[in-house]
């Protein structure tokens, strides 16, 4: 059994059902794609996408007309149903997987309640993912979450003038600078002193130093209240000791995911103490028929981290009781989606020097390179970092155009161990942003 059919879900399931087991996969949205579709990864970039077309729109062709962000939510919505559609075609093609609508409740490690009726199953992975946390203060719920903001046909489809948006992660810092592309004035608050705080800080002192000046950040402001006056929101929050108020559209909220366990699982496997389920690397929980992959258990939230899982999950359970697959969660590329966005893979600076590793880092400034001339975005590095006496590569980050992008050849490299020689080797194409890796490396070589 599959508990939730987003990217720790559907891929496993695939897999078993190619090997000939018999597979129910359940999840009370009846499509497949998780919250990553739904209202997570693929709406929030696609609306990315659009907004810095429009951006870039304005800034290079000096267009002047308004964004029509309903058609901006329209399109969000054809990208997301495509792509609904294309995993109905790819249920079809998996026969052995039955596919319900609803949600699950365990009963035991052996037993649960699926539309009501009690199914036995001899293995389960519990991929429920985690939904957007909504912090504890008067007025709390007039606000809105990234849900709201990019779920498949959302009814926010007016765009604010004035938006304010708490937190000081990833979700709210990306949701500011589309917003921001839009049109919309966009202030944050920050409760303590540092946005990014779970990247390296110098990394996201970089990211930070480039966004559009145009977004209000203020830090050390922590959100006391949000009201509603007239058609308007009114938010109270404290600013060095004091208060202050800002008035606004629309308040987001954007302080983290918790993640979702399904009823009755807490009684038959152990959760750590913030709420996720506790598992080996094989994924593997305190139950050891079931498993539990993707943002629930913790290790690492993204939606290419979940498919690995999946499959790992998969394969130990073909394999019996042998753990044959294990996760590694480090080398995994990470994207901050903002306009401009930032990446990292493997270990950087501030790790590095945790960690005492001797080190030696090169670096290429993006304001040197064709493509960023062309889109005149010329703010940003790449910046790699290799193990002093061989060279060998251990991490990278790369600021502005393009990261998301780079970071994929940068991920190749760490994770196969090559050497500073061996990536100067490569004829990187131009005019493509990936030539400032050739640039960085052979700084070195
Ligand atoms: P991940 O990428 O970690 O697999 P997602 O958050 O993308 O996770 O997807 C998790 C899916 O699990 C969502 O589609 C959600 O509807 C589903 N889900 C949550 N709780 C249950 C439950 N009790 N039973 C079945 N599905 C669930």
């Amino acid at each position: 059994m599959i508990v939730g059919a987003g990217g720790g879900g559907y891929p496993g399931a695939f897999r078993l059902s190619e090997a000939g087991m018999e597979v129910l996969m359940v999840d009370p949205k009846g499509e497949l794609g998780g919250n990553c579709l739904y209202s997570g990864c693929i709406p929030s970039k696609t609306i990315r996408e659009l907004a810095q077309l429009h951006w870039r729109n304005r800034r290079l062709l000096d267009s002047r007309d308004p964004p029509d962000f309903n058609k901006i939510q329209e399109r969000k919505d054809s990208v997301q149903l495509t792509r609904f559609v294309q995993h109905r075609k790819e249920l079809t093609v998996h026969k052995g997987v039955s596919f319900v609508k609803g949600e699950v409740k365990f009963i035991n490690n052996h037993r649960a309640i699926v539309q009501g009726e009690e199914v036995e199953f001899k293995y389960a992975v519990v991929a429920t993912g985690s939904t957007p946390s909504r912090p504890h203060f008067p007025g709390a719920e007039l606000c809105l979450t990234s849900d709201d903001l990019y779920s498949y046909r959302t009814s926010f489809r007016k765009l604010p003038q004035e938006m304010v948006i708490v937190g000081g992660g990833y979700v709210a810092l990306e949701t500011a600078t589309f917003f921001n592309a839009l049109g919309s004035k966009v202030h944050i608050l920050v409760r303590s002193d540092r946005a990014l705080r779970s990247i390296d800080p110098d990394l996201g002192g970089l990211l930070l130093k480039l966004l559009d000046p145009n977004i209000d950040v203020r830090y050390n402001s922590p959100i006391l209240e949000v009201s509603k006056v007239g058609e308007k929101y009114e938010v109270l929050f404290s600013s060095s000791g004091n208060k202050d108020k800002l008035t606004a559209d629309v308040v987001v909220v954007a302080t983290g995911r918790t993640p979702v366990v399904p009823e009755g699982l807490e009684k038959v496997i152990e959760i750590t103490q913030r709420g996720f389920i506790k598992v080996t690397d094989s994924m593997r929980t305190s139950s050891s028929n079931i498993f539990a992959t993707g943002d629930v258990n913790g290790l690492a939230p993204y939606f290419h981290t979940a498919v690995g899982m999946s499959v790992a999950a998969a394969n130990n359970i073909m394999s019996g009781n042998i753990d044959s697959d294990r996760v590694d969660v480090r080398g995994i590329p990470v994207t901050v989606f903002t306009i401009p966005p930032a990446s990292y893979v493997g270990l950087t600076r501030s790790q590095l020097r945790t960690m005492n590793i001797p080190f030696i880092e090169t670096s290429f400034q993006l304001g040197d390179d064709s493509m960023a001339q062309m889109y005149d975005e010329r703010g940003g590095e790449i910046r790699l970092f290799f193990e002093r006496s061989s060279l060998r590569f251990l991490g990278a980050w790369v600021v502005g155009i393009h990261s998301g992008f780079l970071i994929n050849e940068l991920t190749q490299a760490v994770v196969n161990g090559l050497t500073a020689r061996q990536m100067s080797n490569v004829a990187e194409q131009h005019p493509t942003t990936n030539e400032a890796i050739a640039y960085a490396v052979r700084k070195l070589i």
